[in-house]
């Protein structure tokens, strides 16, 4: 804290790694507790600029942009870039600290990254969008490539915002590389990304489900957001024979007992990334279906399975308590760090089944993983490769964690145990072979 002053969610982020490691290190040969995670919890650089742009009045805007580079020790820095008024230097600092432990569980050879902007995008115009993706491309270019740093989407920045700031990078370096992920698919892009972050934490939560014997078919589930993550986690629960109850924003959510349906999801995708509106019109279309307001949550309505889709600490202690006792079993984060602390422990107590972002929404980098080497290669993948690819990937991380997570005569796996060993351990080995760096 005292090295982090103003930064609680990186001090949270950095707490709940230590609390599962220090016991796994035990000051043994090779590791010495704190020698290593003071230096995982140390990001290499944060660079942090100025971003001007105008505004379709005339005015000139200034917002502060940052790309904070955690970790390269297992690969180029890769992490998304998130454009949203909340985004601070200690948010960007816990993303990307999350986000080293994240890429190595994946398997592929990715360091950690993030960055951003307090600039909102909501209520501006394609013109302005531009005019600021262009700017913070303008700075943020010196310091990023394909070998050296790939940023991708987050809140706030989906295909339009990539697609302005590759436009910007190809401009001023005159270079076609897959410096950005989740490009259009007209330039690089791969298929699948868009879906990946959400099918990849329902195909987590069906590995979960699976190593109990149960199945997401007939599961009630409670999802928050209605973001990328949270549609596409949606349409996957509805592909595997599971009922939606909710969607949300940050003014609140939709409670459709009738089951939010491929045909309705489709619906809201269209809301979100064309009309720009907002989830409470949802009421309008659809009868049956009540919103609930004052940026109320959805954790309180009863269901089988729960997967917070929105953004960090947004379910907290006592809403975890609520959720057990209304009978969730399962908990699969499609969102960075949703759940604080209070509501990690109250899950891990309950002993139900539950992954945390790190492991459950790794698919959307996996597959941000996945374009780097088509875009390395000059090659297209099909679709039902990278699907395969995806599903395999999932499985991995999930083994992964049911190695380190496991414990002997119990069949029980501690998901936030094992993601956090095994993604710090893989990273630590890398960094004790390069000695003292
Ligand atoms: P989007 O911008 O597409 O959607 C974000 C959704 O979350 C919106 O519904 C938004 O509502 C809601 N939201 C954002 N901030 C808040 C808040 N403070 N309180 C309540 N609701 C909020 O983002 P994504 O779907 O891409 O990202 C969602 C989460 O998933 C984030 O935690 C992100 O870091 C994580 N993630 C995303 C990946 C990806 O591939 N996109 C990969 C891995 C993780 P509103 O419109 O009202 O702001």
């Amino acid at each position: 804290k005292k090295r982090n002053p103003g930064q609680p969610e990186f001090v949270q982020a950095v707490q709940e790694v230590a609390e599962d490691i220090f016991d796994f290190i035990a000051d043994k040969e090779p590791y010495h507790r704190w020698q290593i995670l003071r230096r995982i919890a140390e990001p290499d650089r944060v660079v942090s600029f100025r971003v001007c742009w105008q505004d379709d009045k005339g005015d000139i805007r200034v917002q502060r942009g940052w790309r904070v580079q955690n970790n390269n020790a297992i690969g180029p820095y890769k992490g998304g870039i998130r454009f949203h008024p909340s985004v601070t230097e200690g948010t960007l600092k816990f993303l990307a600290f999350e986000q080293t432990f994240k890429n190595a569980l994946t398997g592929l050879p990715m360091g950690g990254g993030k960055g951003g902007s307090n600039f909102n995008p909501k209520g501006k115009s394609d013109a302005e969008v531009m005019r600021f993706c262009q700017s913070f491309m303008t700075e943020l270019y010196r310091h990023i490539g394909a070998d050296i740093d790939v940023p991708a989407g987050d809140i706030g920045v989906g295909g339009r915002e990539i697609g302005y700031m590759f436009g910007q990078y190809k401009r001023i370096t005159g270079e076609f590389t897959g410096v950005l992920t989740g490009k259009g698919l007209e330039y690089g892009g791969s298929l699948i990304r868009t879906e990946a972050t959400g099918y990849g934490a329902v195909y987590f939560l069906q590995n979960m489900l699976t190593h109990v014997g149960n199945s997401v078919e007939g599961k009630r589930a409670v999802i928050s957001g209605s973001g990328n993550v949270a549609t596409h986690a949606a349409e996957k629960i509805v592909q595997l024979g599971g009922k939606v109850l909710t969607l949300s924003d940050s003014e609140g959510f939709i409670h459709d007992p009738d089951g939010i349906t491929q045909e309705k999801i489709d619906w809201v995708k269209n809301l979100k990334n064309k009309k720009r509106g907002r989830i409470s019109e949802y009421v309008t279309e659809f009868t049956g279906a009540t919103f609930h307001g004052g940026g109320a949550r959805p954790w309180s309505v009863p269901c089988d399975v729960a997967l917070p889709c929105a953004t960090q600490n947004e379910l907290v202690g006592s809403e975890a308590e609520t959720l057990v006792k209304n009978g969730c079993i399962a908990v699969s984060e499609g969102a960075n760090m949703p759940t604080d602390l209070d509501g990690v422990h109250v899950f891990k107590k309950a002993g139900i089944l539950y992954a945390p972002g790190k492991a459950a929404n790794a698919g959307g980098v996996a597959v941000s993983g996945l374009e780097m080497s088509q875009n390395s290669a000059r090659i297209a993948w099909k679709e039902d490769e990278l699907q395969k690819l995806l599903k395999d990937i999932m499985m991995g991380i999930h083994n992964r964690c049911a190695e380190y997570g496991g414990k002997a005569g119990s069949s029980h796996i501690d998901y936030v145990r094992g993601a956090n060993i095994a993604g710090f351990k893989k990273v630590a080995d890398a960094m004790l072979a390069y000695g003292v760096v």
